[in-house]
């Protein structure tokens, strides 16, 4: 019998549903009664969704300030204009309100309105880390994107943009309190963006599957998250008004996230986030596109787990070695990669071959390579990423 140890954690509570963004107010009246309402610079506001928050709250007594300048991969400058904004308007909680960037950024605020120094002190990679402590400000996500699940995650991803570096804040005093997911917000995401953010949770998923953390608890979480992408995510891109698409697909990423917050990402989300930094490409693209070369990397550390996948994907595999079900798992992302939509490169977006030896020595760096079963060496992952430009689904 192999020895079986491990620990499982997940403080949020999960408000899931159709609608349930009008309990904003009740849950936000017992965090506090002055909140930082951190989002994006545009789609909250013209999707009307900003202000009916902002009209829940007052009617549960729930003072606010508006911080509206969250770019897509949210900044150290943006983390600390907010705190400073949380300050000096007395602030004494954080509504997260929009994509990935918008939640990240909002737990960063969470962290720098109450502990000295830079944010970049405290993410994970910085040689002398400072110390994330309770003194964080209390957090409640409201995700408008079904993909990240950062509203169930320890993490918060920060861009230093001088260094064009991506690192993670990672502790247990930014999981939100509680996350509002309303399925009706994401289905506001045009095609592309719900084929990103969706292939940013079948990463989660896949990764957290098969790495080095994962466990019974987040096994059976990461395959449900998996078969409902699997059945879903096509039907959510080409949305006609299919609500049941949309569900599935915001529940799948919210339980993706779960799994990543105990297993962490690995090898894929390490490459992606270097690309993501050096090329601005969305982030959830550079996973998608840097799947199917780091899956071939795996093969030999996971076998008998992406036999499993090749079944979830319908597969026969009775009678069929494991090795060549597992081979066939690859082949099946690929075309659900193309299934969703996507149909560029790496090397079509603007990634350089000249940029890749920079790129590998950043995710020689990056924390979840540690998650990884097996440790590739610089030269391995330039060769990963040399075959990862030019693929294409
Ligand atoms: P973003 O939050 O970056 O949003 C991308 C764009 O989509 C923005 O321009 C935003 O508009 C727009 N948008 C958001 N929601 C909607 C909607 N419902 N309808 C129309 N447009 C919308 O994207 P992601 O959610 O993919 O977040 C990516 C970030 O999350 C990255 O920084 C990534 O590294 C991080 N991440 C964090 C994790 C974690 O555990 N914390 C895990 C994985 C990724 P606007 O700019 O106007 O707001
Ligand atoms: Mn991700």
């Amino acid at each position: 019998m192999p020895v079986l140890t491990f620990q499982y954690y997940m403080p949020v509570k999960i408000i899931f549903g159709l609608g349930v963004l009008s309990r904003v107010g009740d849950e936000a009246s017992k965090l506090g009664s002055r909140a930082l309402i951190v989002t994006g610079k545009k789609a909250m506001r013209e999707l009307n969704i900003l202000d009916k928050v902002i009209k829940l709250l007052e009617e549960k007594n729930v003072q606010s300030v508006v911080f509206d300048k969250v770019e897509p991969n949210p900044s150290v400058e943006t983390v600390m204009d907010g705190a400073e904004v949380a300050r000096r308007e007395k602030c004494d909680f954080v509504i997260g309100l929009g994509g990935g960037s918008a939640l990240d950024a909002a737990k960063g605020i969470a962290i720098a309105t109450t502990h000295e120094g830079s944010i970049w002190e405290y993410v994970e990679g910085y040689p002398k880390r400072r110390e994330i402590t309770s003194k964080a400000l209390p957090i409640l996500a409201i995700p408008s994107t079904s993909g990240t699940g950062s509203e169930t995650t320890p993490y918060a991803v920060i861009t230093h943009k001088g260094e064009k570096i991506k690192d993670t804040l990672v502790s247990p005093f930014i999981y939100p309190k509680v996350s509002i997911v309303d399925p009706e917000i994401a289905a506001k995401m045009p095609p592309r963006l719900t084929a990103y953010t969706g292939m940013d949770a079948f990463c989660h998923a896949l990764e957290g599957f098969t790495s080095r953390n994962s466990q019974p608890i987040t096994d059976l979480i990461a395959l449900d998250a998996l078969s409902r992408l699997i059945r879903y995510l096509p039907r959510a891109v080409a949305f006609d008004g299919d609500m049941e698409s949309r569900v599935q697909v915001s529940l799948a990423a919210t339980e993706a996230g779960i799994v990543i917050g105990e297993t962490g990402c690995t090898l894929c989300h390490a490459m992606a986030h270097p690309v993501t930094a050096h090329y601005d490409v969305p982030h959830g693209l550079a996973c998608a596109l840097l799947t199917p070369a780091t899956l071939r990397y795996n093969l030999r550390s996971s076998i008998e787990k992406y036999a499993k996948i090749a079944q979830l994907f319908g597969m026969n595999t009775s009678g069929i070695p494991v090795r060549e079900a597992a081979e066939a798992a690859i082949r099946l992302i690929e075309k659900f990669i193309s299934d969703v939509g996507i149909n560029t490169s790496l090397a079509e977006v603007g990634v350089k071959a000249e940029g890749i030896r920079r790129m590998a020595e950043d995710t020689l760096k990056m924390g979840a390579l540690k998650n990884n079963l097996i440790q590739p060496s610089l030269e391995e992952i330039e060769k990963i990423f040399k075959e990862a430009l030019e693929w294409k689904p």
